[in-house]
C-alpha cells in the first residue's frame, strides 16, 4: 500500500493556566493514497486537535506523526485544511480568494494561477470569479473554499466539519459535490464529523474515537463502490447496517 500518513501512538495534553486537560490520549492509524477515512466521535472528544497535529498546527505531547515517511514539524504545502466556515474573505473576489495561497507561500507562477483558474471553470465556478462571496449561496461558497484549499496542490485534505454550518439540503449537495471534486482531483482525505449517514455516505473506512481523552474504538472498512456517489450510496442495503452499528459504537464511546 502507498501509505501517505501514519499516526503513532499520539496524545495531546492541553496546558492551561489552572489545569492540565488530556484531549488526546493515544491515537494511531495509517492512511493510504487516494483513501477517504472518517473520524467519528463525540463533541469534544479531540477530533479538531487530531487535524492540527497532522496538519503540523499542534505539536504532539507524545507519539510521533510522519507524512510520507517524514516527521511532521510544521505545517506544508502537501496538507489542506478545510473548515466548517468557508473562511472566505469578504473583500476579495472568488478568484482573489481562491489564488490567496499563492499570494501567502509565493507561489504565484503561471503553472500555479493556470492550475486554479481551470479548476474555477472545472467545477462551475467561472462565471462567478469576480463576484464576491456574499454573492454565493452556501454551497457554491464552500465549492471556492475548496478550491482555494487546492490552489497549492496538497496530497492529503483535512476537512473539519465542512458541511455543518449548511442547511441539511445543501449539505448533501455539497457533500457529494466536494466528494466528486476531491476524487477527480485524486487526493486523500480526512474528514471529521459527527454525523454517521455523512461519514458512512463518503468513507472507504471509519474510524470511531471514544469520548475525551480519545483512542480509536474501533475501525470500520466499508466495501464501498468509489464510483457511487454520497448520495446514491445511501440507498445501499448495507446503509442502515452500517448506521445502527456505529450508532451503537457512538452510544458506549
Ligand atoms: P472536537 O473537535 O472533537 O470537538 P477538540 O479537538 O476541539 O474536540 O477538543 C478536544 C478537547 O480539548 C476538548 O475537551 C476541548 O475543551 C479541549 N481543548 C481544545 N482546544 C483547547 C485549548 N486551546 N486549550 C485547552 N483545551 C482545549
Ligand atoms: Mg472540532
Amino acid at each position: 500500500m502507498d501509505e501517505i500518513l501514519t499516526m503513532k501512538n499520539v496524545s495531546l495534553i492541553y496546558h492551561t493556566p489552572k489545569t492540565e486537560i488530556t484531549a488526546i490520549e493515544n491515537v494511531s492509524f495509517t492512511l493510504s493514497r487516494g483513501e477517504f477515512v472518517s473520524l467519528i466521535g463525540p463533541s469534544g472528544c479531540g477530533k479538531s486537535s487530531i487535524l492540527s497535529i497532522v496538519a503540523g498546527l499542534l505539536r504532539p505531547s507524545g507519539g510521533e506523526v510522519f507524512l510520507r515517511g517524514e516527521k511532521v514539524k510544521k505545517p506544508s504545502a502537501s496538507v489542506g485544511y478545510m473548515f466548517q466556515r468557508d473562511e472566505l474573505f469578504p473583500w476579495r473576489t472568488i478568484e482573489r480568494n481562491a489564488m490567496l495561497p499563492l499570494e501567502v507561500s509565493g507561489k504565484k507562477e503561471n503553472g500555479n494561477k493556470t492550475r486554479v483558474n481551470d479548476l474555477l471553470l472545472k467545477y462551475g465556478l467561472d462565471d462567478f470569479r469576480r463576484r464576491y462571496p456574499s454573492e454565493l449561496s452556501g454551497g457554491m461558497r464552500q465549492r471556492a473554499a475548496l478550491i482555494r484549499t487546492l490552489a497549492p496542490d496538497p496530497e492529503l485534505l483535512l476537512l473539519d466539519e465542512p458541511f455543518s454550518a449548511l442547511d441539511y439540503q445543501t449539505r448533501l449537495n455539497v457533500c457529494d459535490d466536494v466528494y466528486r471534486i476531491i476524487k477527480s482531483e485524486g487526493k486523500t482525505a480526512i474528514l471529521v464529523t459527527h454525523d454517521i449517514s455523512e461519514a458512512i455516505s463518503v468513507s472507504d473506512r471509519i474510524l470511531v474515537l471514544s469520548s475525551r481523552p480519545s483512542v480509536v474504538l474501533h475501525e470500520h472498512v466499508l466495501d464501498t463502490d468509489k464510483s457511487v456517489s454520497p448520495l446514491k450510496r445511501r440507498e445501499n442495503p448495507d446503509f442502515s447496517k452500517w448506521f445502527e452499528r456505529i450508532w451503537g459504537e457512538l452510544n458506549h464511546a
